[in-house]
This record gives C-alpha cells, sequence and structure tokens, in this order.
C-alpha cells in the first residue's frame, strides 16, 4: 500500500490570502493590539506553532485559553474571507487527485500546518475535501515533524496494517515539507508552486523535484513505480 500525504497551502490551493489575513485579524483581535510588529512567515509552519510565535514575540501568554480564542477567531475569519479572495486549486492538482484516488493500492490523505478544522473549510470550499480521510494537523504539534509522525499513525488506523515508511509520499512546497518526511522515514516530493523556487527547494534534498503537479506522468511513475 503506497500512502501519499498531501500539504494544503502552496501545495494544493493557493487561499489568495484568505487564510493568512484571517490569522492576523484574528491575532490582533485576541492580543488586542491595533499592529503586528514582525513580519509573519506562515509557509511550512503549523498554526500552534504560529500562535506560540506571535504571542510570544508580542509578550502574550501561549495560553490554552488564547490559543482557543485565537483559533476561534480564525476559522470564522477565514470562513468569511474563503469566497472573497481570488484563490485558486493549483495546477495538476484535481486530475492528480482523481487518478491517485481510482487505485485500491493508494491512501490520500493530508500532512498540514492547518488545524483540521481550517483544511475542511480550505479544501471544502475548493471542492477537494472529499478526497482525503485522514490527516495530521496542526491543533496539537508547533512542529512539523510531529505533525508528520501524527499523519504517518492516522495512516496506520485508517489502513489497519503495517504500511512501510519508504512507500509513504509527502508531497508539499517548503523546506519543512522535506525535512518532516526525512524525519519519518518517508520520500519527499517538493513542488515549487509556493513561496520557495525549485533552487531553494533543491538545496534540502527532495527525492523528487517538480515546479507544479501537472506533470502527472514523472509524479505517478514516482509513486507507483
Ligand atoms: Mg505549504
Amino acid at each position: 500500500m503506497k500512502v501519499c500525504l498531501f500539504d494544503i497551502d502552496g501545495t494544493l490551493i493557493n487561499t489568495g490570502k484568505a487564510g493568512k489575513d484571517a490569522m492576523v485579524a484574528a491575532f490582533l483581535q485576541a492580543a488586542e493590539l491595533t499592529q503586528i510588529e514582525h513580519d509573519l512567515h506562515l509557509s511550512g509552519k503549523t498554526d500552534r506553532g504560529i500562535f506560540g510565535e506571535l504571542f510570544e514575540q508580542h509578550g502574550k501568554s501561549v495560553s490554552e485559553e488564547n490559543w482557543q480564542h485565537f483559533i476561534d477567531l480564525y476559522l470564522a475569519g477565514l470562513e468569511k474571507n474563503l469566497p472573497l479572495r481570488q484563490g485558486t486549486v493549483l495546477p495538476g492538482v484535481t486530475p492528480l487527485l482523481a487518478q491517485l484516488s481510482e487505485r485500491d493500492d493508494v491512501l490520500l490523505g493530508l500532512l498540514t500546518g492547518n488545524v483540521a478544522r481550517g483544511a475542511e473549510l480550505k479544501l471544502t470550499h475548493y471542492g477537494i475535501n472529499h478526497y482525503f480521510s485522514f490527516g495530521g494537523f496542526g491543533d496539537v504539534h508547533a512542529h512539523r515533524n510531529n505533525v508528520a509522525q501524527a499523519a504517518l499513525e492516522a495512516a496506520l488506523t485508517h489502513h489497519g496494517q503495517a504500511i512501510s515508511p519508504r512507500d509513504v509520499y509527502v508531497i508539499g512546497d517548503t523546506p519543512n515539507d522535506i525535512i518532516c518526511a526525512q524525519a519519518i522515514g518517508a520520500q519527499s516530493i517538493a513542488v515549487a508552486t509556493g513561496v520557495f523556487s525549485v533552487e531553494q527547494l533543491r538545496q534540502h534534498s527532495p527525492d523528487l523535484l517538480v515546479s507544479d503537479l501537472a506533470d502527472l506522468k514523472s509524479i505517478s511513475s514516482f509513486i507507483l513505480n
């Protein structure tokens, strides 16, 4: 059995900043501030990690209560923003998911820094949520390597049988996606449709590197070898 674990932002979809803007607004409201003091870089991070970074940098308590308040505001803002932004499903994504989902020797899951509800809102808005039945999410873990471990465990639970980590493929658009694949012994497919270029991603030695997911033939032959 092969398992494909997909990142969301910059890999499957681009939300036209619906997520980032909702996150900044949620932070400012929850922290009772009017502006953000540091540049906010979200790529490859988890929602829990971003929360910790933001609150700590601004001298605010990284408490469970603040987390809950922040994430409730974020999810409400995200749901409102999604239909208002010019986002898109990235090239090749829909045909690749359609092709892989037809196979009975491939499982499709998520490995994302989004909280589970945020992932569901985004993917439902773009019409591709039904392809995924399990995943690792950013609700609990600040570090992506822990999310990768959780995604692998979710795949095992879903499948109900052993899966070799070498049969697991992590598809993502940032160095952190490549690093977390390596951390669980999985193979990485890096795609340059986010903020990182092919050259930047190459430095982290992914097992396969593509400019986008439109080259169905090389991606599926790499996965199905
Ligand atoms: Mg991403």
